[in-house]
């Protein structure tokens, strides 16, 4: 069976529409299905029961009382679906239910998460800049095998969630989890449409904030099992600069006979060694709560 997870907050002109769709492409497909659409605490008075979908069994609908953001969403989403198959979708009819069938085939194939490239994104610039920049930033840093991780058009086999936590802003990079994990990726182009209805809820300030995103996934993924590699080198190289200065100084007072009170540079030195050693021992900390989860693990 294949569960169709589509997390949405406010989309009520967008909902039927969709349905209709997904609903005719299934029958086109002839397979065994389920759509599980997940309410983020939608607020414009959307009424599922109005329409006949209602009827259909193989909607599920899981409301969430507040708004708890996408990754939430889709974390509800999975724990509800009960397809060896998942599809995440949007809601907005950016994504096209016609590009299903390049995703399954790709399953068939043996792989066991599938992630989507949008072609000719109808996209802000900046956001399309942006999105290119980080794509590459993780492909050089985290040896990304994404082109654009950021699409929110997937299919994966179920067991791939296993150990995932979704939490906050992290499910943009559950492919990446995904795939140090060891399963086998693939990629399929995909449609994407403009918005027709509603408003993007993430907007430019998503700019900002995937600023952050990238950084906590290059901190997780590459450093969290050895904090003191991330630390030290930044306190390690600011230090090292505080220590060189304070040696020049320390040179001149001693051989050159040169006085100290009228060498602001003096402040400088000291300030980059105390906050240089200060971001090490962040970093021996880290080791040391690494050191006593996996102790207290086994
Ligand atoms: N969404 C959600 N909760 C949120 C934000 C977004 O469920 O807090 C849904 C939204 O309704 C849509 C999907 O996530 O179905 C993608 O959002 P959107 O289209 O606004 O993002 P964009 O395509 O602009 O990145
Ligand atoms: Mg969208």
């Amino acid at each position: 069976m294949i569960s169709i997870v589509i997390p949405f907050h406010n989309e009520k002109e967008n909902l039927p529409i969709l349905l209709d769709l997904l609903i005719k492409e299934f029958k086109k497909i002839k397979k065994d299905y389920e759509i599980v659409l997940v309410d983020d605490g939608s607020t414009d008075s959307f009424q599922f029961s109005i329409f006949s979908f209602q009827k259909n069994k193989n909607i599920k609908l899981i409301k969430h009382k507040k708004k708890l953001g996408k990754g939430e969403a889709l974390k509800t989403g999975v724990e509800n679906a009960s397809g060896e198959i998942i599809i995440f979708m949007d809601a907005d009819l950016q994504d096209d239910p016609k590009d299903w069938s390049k995703f399954l085939k790709k399953i068939d194939e043996g792989y066991d998460f599938v992630n989507g490239v949008r072609m000719e994104r109808k996209e802000n610039f900046l956001v399309k800049i942006y999105s290119k920049l980080a794509g590459l930033v993780l492909k050089k840093i985290l040896n990304s095998p994404f082109t654009d991780i950021n699409c929110g058009f997937k299919a994966f086999k179920k067991e791939v969630t296993k150990d995932f936590v979704f939490y906050g802003n992290n499910f943009r990079f559950f492919p990446l989890f995904v795939y140090y994990q060891g399963f086998k990726v693939a990629e399929v182009p995909v449609i994407n449409n403009p918005r027709r209805f509603g408003k993007s809820k993430f907007g430019p300030k998503k700019i900002f904030v995937g600023i952050f995103d990238v950084l906590t996934a290059i901190f997780l993924y590459k450093f969290s099992e050895r904090p003191l590699h991330f630390f030290g080198m930044i306190g390690g190289i600011i230090s090292l600069l505080g220590f060189l200065i304070l040696g020049y100084l320390g040179f001149e007072r001693i051989f050159h006979n040169m006085l100290l009170y009228r060498r602001p540079i003096l402040w400088l030195g000291i300030l980059l060694v105390v906050v240089g050693i200060q971001i090490l021992s962040t970093g021996i900390i880290g080791e040391l709560i690494v050191y006593l989860n996996k102790k207290n693990k086994n």
